[in-house]
C-alpha cells in the first residue's frame, strides 16, 4: 500500500515524525504492507463516535424502509414511476423534461458533500454511506449469532462441525432474510410499497419485479456480507479523488506520533520512557478497513471513529489524556489551527453549493404545472366553409403535471378574431395527458395574409397556472 498523502506529514509513523519537521511542504511517500488482504473479524466498539454513527446509521436505515410508506395527498410521497415516467415527490411530480431539476439536486449534492469533506474528511463514508451503514448491521447480525471477533476467528479455524453448520446456516439466513427485506425496501421506490410488500409475500409479484427484487438482494447480501471493505478499497471512486479535497485544515481521524511514540506495552501505573502509545492494537482490531492508522493518513480510512473511541478507552484505563488518536487536521497537529472559514477550498465549495441551491429554488419557483404541446394538422391546411369561414384542426397535447384532476379553459388569440369550434373546457386526471382535437375559424374576409400567428392558451381554472403556444393559421389568400 502506498501512502501519499499530503496530511500524511503530520500523522505519519514515529520515525519520519522524528526525522522531518512536520510543517514540510514536500510530500512523504511511504512504503506500508497491506493489512487487508485477508479476511477482517471487527471487533466491536462501544464509544462516543460509535453511539453518533450507530444512531445516524440507524436513521438512515429506518428512513430508507419508511419513506416509501409515507403518503401525500393520497398518493405514495416519493415514487419512481417508471411506467408512467413520473418521479413523485410529496406533490410534486418530475416529468423527463423536468429532470434537470434532479440533475441540479446531484450536482449539488456533489457540492454538499465536497463542502463537508473539506471540513471533515470522510465523514459521509463512516456515518451516512449505505455501504457502511449495511456492513455494520451485518456485522451486528454476525457477532449476535457467532459471537465476538476472537471467537469469529476461532470459528473460522475449527472444522466442520454441527455447532458451526448451524451459526453458518443461521447467520446467512439472517443476512439473506435481511437482504430481501433491503430488495422490497429499494424496490419499493419504483413499486407502489404497499402493493409491492403484499404481492410479495402472497406470492403474486409479477416475473420482473420478483426477479429485480431478488437481484437487490443478491447484491445486499455480497455486498455487506462479503465484499464489505472491499468495496471501499477497490469500488469506490469517492475513495480515489478524496484526497483533492483535504486541505491543512480538513479534519481526519489522526494518531498524534508526537506523544505517542516511542510505542510500547507496559502495565497500568507503570513509570516509563515510552510514549502513550501501549501498543495494544486495539485502534486495529476495531478498524472496519483493518489499517493501522499508526502508519499515518490512508486513503483506506473512512473515517469512522471507531480507532478513537478504542483508544480513549485505552487510555482512560491506563490514566493517560485521550486523544492520541482523534479528529484532527494537520494545522491543529501543529498549533496553527485556522478557523475553517480561511480555507478558499470550503469557501468555494460552500459557495458553489449555495449557487446550486438557488438555481434548484429558481428552477422550482419557474416551473410550470401545465404542460402545453400543438400540433398542426398535416393533411389539411385550411378548409373553407359555405359561410365564408377558413378553419384550420390542432390537436392539442395537454399534461396535468399534478397529482389532482384539474379543469382547463383553452384560449385562442391573433391578430383577428378566432373562434375555437366546440368545448373549450376540459378536465384532465391527474398526471394524464389529453391529446385534444381542436378546430379554430376565422372570417375570410378578415384575414389579409396567408399565414396568421396564432396563440394558445390553457390556464387552470381557479388558478393562475397557464401556459401559452404559437403556432400559424393558414388561409388561402
Ligand atoms: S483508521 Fe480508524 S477511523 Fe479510519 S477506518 Fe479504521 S477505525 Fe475507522
Ligand atoms: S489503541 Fe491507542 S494505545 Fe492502543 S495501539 Fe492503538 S494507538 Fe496505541
Amino acid at each position: 500500500m502506498l501512502n501519499s498523502n499530503s496530511n500524511s506529514s503530520a500523522v505519519e509513523n514515529s520515525n519520519v515524525a522524528k526525522s522531518r519537521p512536520l510543517t514540510s511542504q514536500r510530500i512523504p511517500i511511504k512504503q506500508i504492507d497491506s493489512q487487508t488482504s485477508g479476511k477482517i473479524h471487527i471487533r466491536q466498539q462501544k464509544g462516543y463516535f460509535q453511539r453518533i454513527r450507530t444512531g445516524m446509521n440507524s436513521l438512515l436505515v429506518a428512513l430508507f424502509f419508511l419513506l416509501p410508506f409515507i403518503s401525500y395527498q393520497g398518493r405514495q410521497a416519493i415514487l419512481f414511476n417508471i411506467s408512467e415516467q413520473q418521479f413523485i415527490f410529496f406533490g410534486t411530480t418530475l416529468w423527463p423534461q423536468d429532470f434537470t431539476i434532479l440533475a441540479w439536486i446531484f450536482i449539488a449534492a456533489a457540492f454538499l458533500l465536497f463542502f463537508a469533506t473539506v471540513f471533515w474528511g470522510r465523514v459521509w463514508c463512516g456515518y451516512l454511506c449505505p455501504q457502511t451503514a449495511w456492513t455494520f448491521m451485518f456485522v451486528w447480525i454476525e457477532e449476535r449469532i457467532e459471537g465476538s471477533s476472537n471467537k469469529r476467528l476461532a470459528l473460522d479455524k475449527a472444522p466442520m462441525s454441527l455447532k458451526k453448520a448451524s451459526k453458518r446456516i443461521s447467520k446467512h439466513l439472517a443476512w439473506g432474510a435481511i437482504a430481501l427485506l433491503t430488495g422490497c425496501g429499494f424496490i419499493a421506490y419504483f413499486i407502489p410499497a404497499r402493493e409491492l410488500y403484499l404481492d410479495i409475500l402472497t406470492f403474486e409479484a409479477s416475473f420482473w419485479i420478483a426477479t429485480w427484487v431478488w437481484f437487490f438482494a443478491i447484491c445486499t447480501y455480497l455486498n455487506a456480507g462479503w465484499m464489505r471493505e472491499q468495496m471501499c478499497l477497490h469500488c469506490c471512486p469517492y475513495a480515489r479523488f478524496q484526497s483533492v479535497m483535504f486541505d491543512a485544515n480538513t479534519k481526519t481521524v489522526t494518531y498524534d506520533a508526537s506523544r505517542g511514540e516511542s510505542r510500547g506495552p507496559r502495565k497500568r501505573k507503570q513509570e516509563t520512557d515510552l510514549g502513550d502509545c501501549v501498543d495494544c492494537n486495539l485502534c486495529v482490531d476495531v478498524c472496519p478497513t483493518g489499517i493501522d492508522i499508526r502508519n499515518g493518513l490512508q486513503y483506506e480510512c473512512i473515517n469512522c471513529g471507531a480507532c478513537v473511541d478504542a483508544c480513549n478507552q485505552t487510555m482512560e484505563k491506563f490514566g493517560y489524556k485521550t486523544n492520541l488518536i482523534s479528529y484532527a487536521s494537520e494545522n491543529e497537529l501543529v498549533d496553527k489551527a485556522v478557523p475553517f472559514y480561511e480555507s478558499y477550498k470550503f469557501l468555494g465549495y460552500g459557495i458553489a453549493a449555495l449557487i446550486m441551491l438557488a438555481v434548484i429554488g429558481f428552477d422550482i419557483s419557474s416551473r410550470s404545472a401545465i404542460e402545453l404541446n400543438v400540433i398542426r394538422d398535416r393533411q389539411t391546411l385550411y378548409r373553407e366553409t359555405l359561410t365564408d369561414a377558413i378553419e384550420n384542426s390542432f390537436t392539442l397535447k395537454i399534461r396535468n403535471k399534478t397529482q389532482q384532476a384539474r379543469h382547463y379553459q383553452i384560449y385562442v388569440s391573433g391578430n383577428n378574431s378566432y373562434q375555437l369550434a366546440g368545448k373549450s373546457r376540459v378536465l384532465i386526471e391527474a398526471g394524464e395527458q389529453l391529446d385534444y382535437p381542436v378546430t379554430v375559424s376565422a372570417d375570410l374576409n378578415a384575414l389579409d395574409k396567408s399565414r396568421n400567428e396564432i396563440t394558445f392558451v390553457v390556464a387552470e381554472q381557479h388558478s393562475h397556472s397557464q401556459v401559452a403556444q404559437n403556432s400559424s393559421f393558414f388561409s388561402p389568400i
